[in-house]
């Protein structure tokens, strides 16, 4: 299977770290090579060309066109997103090679000048012609004026400076995480209470955690990530003494502090409950941090180049 490396040598594109850049028929083009070491069914090729002057009925038309001719240009999925066609490659067992990205450019870009979509290059920052360099936004490739790249370069450098003087209400957003996580404990709890084992529902903790954070209004920043840690734990903890709590209510046993020492320090239910903390607090920050890949605060974390 062709890689966006080779197929970048092939075609003497750049290439730089996984995207490969170009120009066919006028119109900039970036390939980018998806991998995930997570779950490589993820792996892809992404194709974006950017359309500035896309009208709705233009977007229409444009859609219709590639649904049409998926099989034929070997597209697997497509959409527009902020004016930018966006083609995952259709690879299947053959791999997805040079005269095949040859035979979609040719044919897509061509259709796109005979319907004069954004034919005419212009800034993807001012939307005005005459365009005399490119830029690139998250990677990927745009025209652009020279001016407008330094002026929106500087506004972003500043709405960064004014995000980190910025109130990023850690408190409520703590609140949240901490009820959030409570209640995302629940299910895990009562399985917990009447079945046993149910560690791998905390899993749910960390999204709850996390949720509670922003709907309180926590702001997510590069501290949160630690911080989050906290409500997380302290959730997981206390749906295992609700458990225990529960236990002890079902068979009568008194609720005091000298009963929970003797469970928490007993040879076999002690380490049968540390075990499921252990567990809980395993798969509690797991959850958390699976979707914490995923958060971007994306308005700052936007790269101009
Ligand atoms: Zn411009």
């Amino acid at each position: 299977m062709a890689s966006v490396k080779k197929l970048a040598i092939q075609k003497g594109w750049d290439y730089h770290k996984n995207y490969m850049y170009g120009k066919e028929g006028g119109y900039l083009i970036t390939v980018r090579q998806i991998i995930d070491l997570y779950n490589s069914r993820n792996n892809c090729k992404l194709l974006y060309i950017p359309l500035p002057t896309l009208t709705a009925g233009d977007s229409e038309q444009l859609l219709a066109y590639l649904k049409e001719n998926k099989k034929n240009l070997k597209v697997a999925v497509f959409e527009i997103v902020n004016s930018v066609v966006i083609i995952r490659l259709a690879e299947g067992l053959k791999g997805f090679s040079n005269q095949d990205l040859d035979h979609l450019l040719s044919d897509l870009t061509s259709y796109l000048k005979k319907n004069n979509i954004s034919s005419t290059p212009t800034c993807v920052y001012c939307e005005k012609e005459l365009v005399d360099t490119t830029t690139k936004i998250d990677k990927i490739a745009y025209n652009a004026h020279k001016e407008c790249v330094n002026q929106a370069k500087s506004e972003l450098e500043q709405a960064k400076n004014n995000f980190e003087y910025a109130e990023k209400n850690y408190g409520k957003g703590m609140l949240g995480a901490i009820i959030g996580g409570l209640i995302g404990a629940i299910p895990w709890m009562l399985l917990e209470m009447f079945w046993g084992f149910a560690a791998i529902l905390s899993l749910l903790v960390g999204y709850a955690a996390f949720y509670g954070y922003q709907k309180l209004g926590g702001v997510v920043t590069k501290a949160t990530k630690w911080l989050m840690i906290i409500p997380i734990v302290m959730a997981v903890f206390v749906s295992n003494i609700v458990s225990v709590t529960y236990a002890f209510i079902a068979n009568d046993i008194e609720i005091t502090v000298m009963n929970y020492l003797i469970i928490y320090t007993d040879k076999e239910l002690g380490t049968l409950m540390l075990q499921n903390l252990g567990l809980g607090l395993f798969f509690g920050l797991l959850g958390y941090f699976s979707i914490y890949r995923k958060v971007k605060n994306s308005e700052f974390n936007r790269v101009i180049e």
